[in-house]
């Protein structure tokens, strides 16, 4: 039996073990986050187990159709308190790190309770559950609830489909980014079946922004910096621009993608200060230059190729940590590149 396959048998034993859930996700949460989090407590509710899903923040509101019939609770003291000692069981998606979990982890210290986790980052070391099953081949976490629930003969009825579509389109930029395989579209392509109209879900997550988010955008772009010979492409946001403008750190989601566009462009960073003296570094490769090192030397993690670490400090100080290590990763890469192979 392959590594993989005792994995998922372990998360369906675990699944079969327990009868109240807790569901949690990462700080920030994206479409994959929220996706998963409502398709599995979808898949339990419809065996008869008691869920609640609590994270750390807030549900953007792009991802708010999601909830409807499945809330999803924001971290407060009393709150988790309650829902930890009602719990027998939690699962924690889209992350493999403890610390992503926010404020949830601090309850974790004075709880004893079972933990699975399942996620599709690059993790050192495997996740902090009894059951850990950890895919970083797979696009969104998305896809490990829906093999989940196809092995065990979930029905995955209209809401728990929009949920991981959104998780799915979400993650992989629209089916545009590398990750983007044929598991992926098989899966779309499934879930559309059951009859969802995906131009409906696009607008739902992409046509909901105030326009000053737009204004925003703006600001940044006109300040686009280009170095290491255009192949790196620089983005800054100050504290002051996400008050003027009536925005949160979520509001950013899809800036740091836009230079990729930009001819020669192997590698953009974003550094975003929402709140004086946090950095939210955010990096993206056009899939030849790993980065993924990068954050996680510096405590973050990711993907190979869209990767992100919160930093204390002035931006100054995250872009003089953060530029040279991408420079050194785009010289070693042209180096290689200009070497013959042998
Ligand atoms: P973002 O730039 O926020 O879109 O994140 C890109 C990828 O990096 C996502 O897969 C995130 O889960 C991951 N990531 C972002 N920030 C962090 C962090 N502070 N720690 C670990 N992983 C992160
Ligand atoms: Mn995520
Ligand atoms: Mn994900």
């Amino acid at each position: 039996m392959t590594q993989r396959v005792a994995a998922r048998r372990a998360v369906h034993d675990f699944v079969a073990r327990h009868q109240r859930f807790l569901l949690t996700t990462h700080l920030n949460p994206d479409g994959d986050a929220i996706g998963s989090e409502v398709a599995f407590a979808r898949w339990l509710r419809g065996m008869g187990k008691s869920v609640r899903i609590l994270n750390d923040s807030v549900t953007p509101n792009a991802f708010l159709f999601l909830t409807d019939e499945d809330p999803v609770e924001v971290y407060e003291p009393e709150l988790a308190e309650r829902r930890f000692a009602e719990a027998d069981a939690l699962v924690v998606l889209d992350t493999s790190n403890r610390q992503r979990i926010g404020r949830l982890a601090t309850a974790l210290d004075q709880h004893v309770i079972e933990i699975a986790v399942l996620d599709h980052h690059v993790s050192q070391p495997q996740g902090f559950g009894r059951v850990n099953l950890i895919d970083p081949e797979l696009a969104a976490t998305g896809e490990l609830v829906y093999d989940l629930m196809r092995e065990a003969g979930a029905t995955i009825d209209r809401r728990a489909a929009e949920a991981l579509y959104v998780a799915l389109m979400t993650d992989t930029g629209g089916f545009r980014y590398s990750n983007t395989d044929s598991h992926a579209h098989r899966m779309a392509a499934e879930l559309l079946a059951l009859g969802l109209d995906p131009q409906e879900l696009y607008a739902r997550v992409h046509s909901n922004a105030p326009a000053g988010r737009l204004r925003f955008f703006g600001e940044v772009l006109a300040k686009l910096e280009m170095r290491a010979d255009g192949q790196l492409a620089v983005l800054d946001a100050a504290p002051e621009q996400f008050q003027r403008h009536g925005l949160v750190g979520a509001d950013t989601e899809g800036l740091v993608d836009m230079p990729r566009s930009i001819a020669g462009v192997e590698l953009v960073a974003l550094f975003s200060e929402v709140e004086p003296g946090k950095v939210k570094v955010s990096l993206r490769s056009a899939g030849r230059v790993a980065i993924d090192q990068v954050c996680t030397r510096l405590g973050g993690g990711g993907h190979p190729h869209a990767a992100g670490v919160l930093l204390r400090g002035t931006r100054d100080d995250a872009r003089a940590r953060v530029l040279p290590e991408l420079e050194a990763a785009l010289a070693a890469w042209n180096g290689a590149a200009a070497r013959p192979a042998s």
